[in-house]
């Protein structure tokens, strides 16, 4: 037995997500959007602790609210166990104890990456071996984010943004990340997208989605300042919209030495680009002396991993 099995307990480890690049095309017929996305895992994580049990239970503490988070049938990690058990036929359940540092609702995918936390650990606990690619088709019927927290690193994801293919990143890069004390649902987010969009006050979408190239480029020469350049997110203006007051704290991130600030995802948590770990920490300092919570965090880094003891 592995020690990560020792008292048929497994320990997982997975990262929240930044979306570097986010283009939004039509809504499709199933009614999600089609996106083109650039994912960087960056070194927030959940961490979930899978054990032997008869039924299926989960508890949720963590740094970040955790109120907004269920505990029953409708929490996303305890769906993946129960699908996992489903796909190999296992007869007994699980307990699965999440600590959270992901903020709830935030933009950053952290229900996505409890979920794939926990197929890893029901895949280990179960001696089920399902491999890569069977674990990805799982996350993917879970929901868009969940086969990114699986994979972590650096991607693009097209589709519902699950259909991913690994991006060279190289070198490491810096953000400060600003969580907000209340999160956003990103189905209203999007919703007010298409509200804007329908009134002309955004553009609407060219043709297919798709990562602009010089971002692609920026991350295979690990190159910050040009990252800066070319990140955008469609999102970004639906949810300044429904949070103007966002829109200063961009503003003083900005001022304070990084170069850029964006919406994370559906928002509303911010991220600030650094030029090096030093910046960061200059930025970090300044958004902390406004009174807000500001997190130093580097990217990229693993998906959903086994911690060993
Ligand atoms: P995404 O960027 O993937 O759309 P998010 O990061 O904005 O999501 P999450 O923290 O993943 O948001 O949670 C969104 C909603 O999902 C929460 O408001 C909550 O009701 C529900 N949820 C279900 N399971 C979980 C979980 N394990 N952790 C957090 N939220 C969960």
């Amino acid at each position: 037995m592995s020690e990560a099995l020792a008292e048929n307990r497994v320990h997982v480890r997975a990262p929240g997500k930044l979306n570097l690049f986010f283009e939004v095309g039509e809504v499709q017929s199933d009614g999600y959007h089609d996106v083109a996305s650039a994912y960087q895992a960056v070194s927030l994580y959940e961490e979930v602790w899978a054990t032997e049990a008869v039924d299926f239970t989960v508890s949720v503490s963590g740094t970040v609210d955790v109120s907004g988070v269920p505990s029953d049938d409708r929490n996303l990690a305890l769906r993946a166990a129960r699908l996992v058990a489903q796909r190999i036929g296992h007869s007994g359940g699980v307990h699965l104890d999440i600590v959270k540092a992901v903020p709830v609702a935030g933009g950053m995918g952290g229900g996505s990456a409890d979920a794939a936390a926990a197929l890893v650990a029901c895949d280990a606990l179960w001696g089920a071996d399902l491999g890569t690619t069977e674990l990805h088709k799982l996350a993917a019927r879970l929901g868009a984010d969940v086969p990114f927290a699986l994979m972590g690193g650096t991607a693009i994801g097209t589709g519902r943004g699950d259909q991913l293919s690994p991006a060279l990143a190289k070198g490491r890069f810096d953000w400060v990340v600003v969580p907000a004390e209340e999160g956003l649902s990103t189905p209203e987010v999007y919703a007010h997208l298409d509200a804007l969009r329908a009134r002309n006050d955004i553009a609407p979408p060219v043709g297919a989605p798709e990562v602009d190239r010089s971002v692609l480029h920026a991350l295979r020469a690990a190159d910050p300042v040009a990252l800066a350049e070319h990140t955008r997110n469609d999102l970004q203006a639906a949810a300044l919209s429904l949070r103007p007051a966002l829109r200063e704290v961009l503003d003083l991130g900005e001022r304070s030495g990084a170069l850029v600030g964006l919406v994370s995802g559906s928002g509303p948590t911010l991220a600030f680009l650094a030029p090096d770990p030093e910046s960061a920490l200059e930025v970090q300092v300044m958004l902390s002396a406004a009174g807000l919570t500001a997190l130093h965090v580097h990217g990229p880094v693993a998906g959903a991993r086994v911690i060993r003891l």
